[in-house]
């Protein structure tokens, strides 16, 4: 068992182990006085993992509800967390009780937002299930939904009291969904830790992915804990990001995964820091390279003018000026500012303009 401790203004743990799903229960007792549980769940993951958490939580003394929504990103909206209110408060929640979030990162964010607002906010636990959300969105308390537009538009920052992280459940994951978790992956190593980035070109993610995945998850915690709320280094979390939001909007959300977006938009912002000299020439083609071996494609068809145009309601944005994220070198990230009307000139390859 690995354990890790995040110090944010609510402090909480972060627990990987195999087979921790069921036992849930007996992380979760000594940390809440909740009678009841809604594990919220979506329509691929509670077939599989809902009755053994239910049952760990009811052994445990918990009234267990459970509220299970279509599985997609475009179930990530409003009228779902509408949903998710009606099953609380119909079934007598208080502010005392606890929502257990069970499943990837659509999951987590959507379980999360509704625990934020819910009562003014109640208590929640989060269960990643798939690699995406246990390397990232499941640690650092950033919750919410899309909305037409532009992804996690709405939403509120609101801690987990724990993360429980069993890399059992990667096995049932397909290769495109594991592909996606290593979008994030790479972007670790490539912000924060050269190791990470050279052991992931050296060995095989894949056997070595508990150490991986605690790897990623102790780079995270110490940003968001120096970081909360986003106002300097947590930015560098945001790495090919801008575009990566983009280009999924481009695709609807939908033929492109979020990590295979993060993927381009990593390879694209590196060649223009390149072009741009303020990374060593080499680097976006030794990230394209790394990402090819984990299945992730390194480029777009949707024009650059359109890319860019679609960043405009960004959140890393401030009035006229727009922070990107870029590489000093492998391992080393910066945050770059540059006024919104250069961003095309600054991206656009120079031998096509
Ligand atoms: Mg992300």
């Amino acid at each position: 068992m690995k354990k890790l401790h995040v110090a944010t203004g609510n402090p909480y743990d972060i627990i990987i182990d195999r087979n921790l799903l069921n036992s849930c229960g007996t992380y979760i007792k000594p940390l809440t006085k909740a009678n009841r549980v809604m594990v919220i769940s979506d329509s691929n993951v509670f077939p599989l993992y809902g009755e053994s958490i239910k049952k760990s939580l009811e052994n445990t003394g918990y009234q267990v509800f459970t509220y299970t929504f279509k599985a997609g990103e475009e179930q990530k909206r409003l009228s779902t967390i509408n949903e998710m209110y009606n099953a609380l408060a119909d079934n007598g929640f208080t502010r005392k009780d606890l929502i257990v979030a069970l499943g990837g990162g659509v999951t987590g964010d959507m379980a999360g937002f509704a625990a934020a607002t819910y009562l003014r906010g109640i208590d929640f636990v989060q269960i990643p299930t798939s690699l995406l959300a246990q390397v990232d969105s499941s640690v650092g308390g950033k919750t919410g939904v899309d909305i037409p537009q532009g992804k996690n538009l709405v939403g509120a920052f609101w801690q987990p009291i724990l993360v429980l992280i069993d890399p059992n459940t990667l096995s049932t994951l397909s290769d495109k969904l594991f592909a996606d978790g290593m979008g994030e992956v790479i972007k670790y190593g490539c912000i924060k830790s050269r190791e990470l980035f050279e052991k992931l070109e050296r060995l095989n993610a894949n056997s070595i992915i508990d150490d991986i995945i605690y790897d990623c998850v102790s780079i995270k915690r110490d940003v968001v804990q120096n970081d909360e709320r986003e106002k300097g280094q947590r930015m560098l979390l945001n790495f090919g990001h801008t575009l990566a939001h983009a280009m999924e909007k481009e695709h609807n959300y939908s033929t492109l995964t979020h990590g295979e977006a993060v993927a381009i938009g990593m390879v694209m912002m590196t060649l223009a820091s390149e072009q741009n000299n303020l990374t060593p020439t080499g680097t976006a083609n030794r990230i394209a390279r790394l990402c090819e071996k984990y299945s992730l494609p390194t480029a777009d068809t949707t024009p650059i003018q359109k890319i860019v145009r679609s960043t405009s309601g960004d959140k890393k944005s401030a009035g006229n000026a727009i922070s990107l994220i870029i590489l000093k070198d492998i391992g080393c990230s910066q945050t770059y500012k540059i006024d919104k009307k250069d961003l095309l000139q600054f991206i656009a390859p120079k031998d096509k303009m």
